[in-house]
């Protein structure tokens, strides 16, 4: 029995560095996510700033082609009115004048509206652009930490596990699966210390004779408050 309870507190440290190295690698996937979140709304902002420009210079371009059209015909009408024999046909001209100079004068508005616009995009793009570097240089960083640290774990893994076996393989099933009921009952831990007279994973008292008992590790001894196998290692007291 002596042996079994060595081996179980054998058992007990490995568990305890397994489920160390599996939450050292819970806050890198969770980061990388969020982390990727973040990149593809920033692409998704980019990607919109440059369509918006795209957008504002091909209606400028109409809006220009429009106002040279108008321009064309402004003069026309400029050449048409030194040749009217009457004057409805000189208030005739005159009107499509004014018409045509005004939808020049809009026309040149929204351009310059349309250049504002566009000015005010390109400035949000140069702060965006740099960002997106940024983002794409941290998330290639935490993936490359995160591919360092999935292959350094599972080395000590695999090796954690092959000593593992050996130890469970030594193991009687009642006990066995007494260790693997609590551990799993008890947030990883399934053995717990004599220190001082107390379990030391719920501190609760252990009555002296008890105490001498678990001492002698010939029997196997659960701690009536947490449940945990109750061991004795002099090197813990
Ligand atoms: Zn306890």
């Amino acid at each position: 029995m002596r042996e079994t309870l060595a081996a179980l507190i054998k058992l007990q440290e490995i568990d305890a560095k397994l489920r160390t190295l599996e939450l050292s690698k819970g806050d890198l996937p969770q980061k990388i996510n969020a982390l990727e979140a973040e990149l593809l709304e920033l692409e998704a902002t980019v990607k919109d700033r440059q369509q918006r420009i795209a957008t504002a210079q091909a209606e400028m371009r109409a809006l220009n082609a429009e106002v040279d059209t108008l321009r064309e015909k402004l003069k026309r009408y400029q050449s048409q009115l030194y040749q009217v024999k009457t004057n409805k046909e000189y208030d005739a001209i005159t009107l499509e004048l004014e018409t045509t100079e005004s939808a020049i004068n809009q026309h040149e508005y929204n351009v310059l509206e349309l250049e504002d616009q566009e000015k005010a995009l390109q400035t949000e793009l140069a702060e965006l652009i740099p960002q997106l570097e940024e983002q794409r240089n941290v998330l290639s960083e935490n993936r490359r930490q995160l591919d360092e640290m999935l292959a350094k774990t599972h080395e000590q893994e695999h090796e954690l596990f092959s000593r593992r076996h050996e130890i469970t393989s030594g193991l009687s099933r009642p006990i066995f699966s007494t260790y693997e009921r609590i551990r799993h009952g008890r947030s990883g831990v399934a053995v717990a210390f004599l220190k001082d007279g107390a379990c030391n994973q719920c501190s609760s008292r252990i009555p002296p004779q008890r105490g001498l008992e678990i001492r002698m590790m010939n029997r196997l001894f659960l701690c009536e408050v947490c449940g945990r196998i109750m061991l004795w290692d002099p090197e813990r007291e």
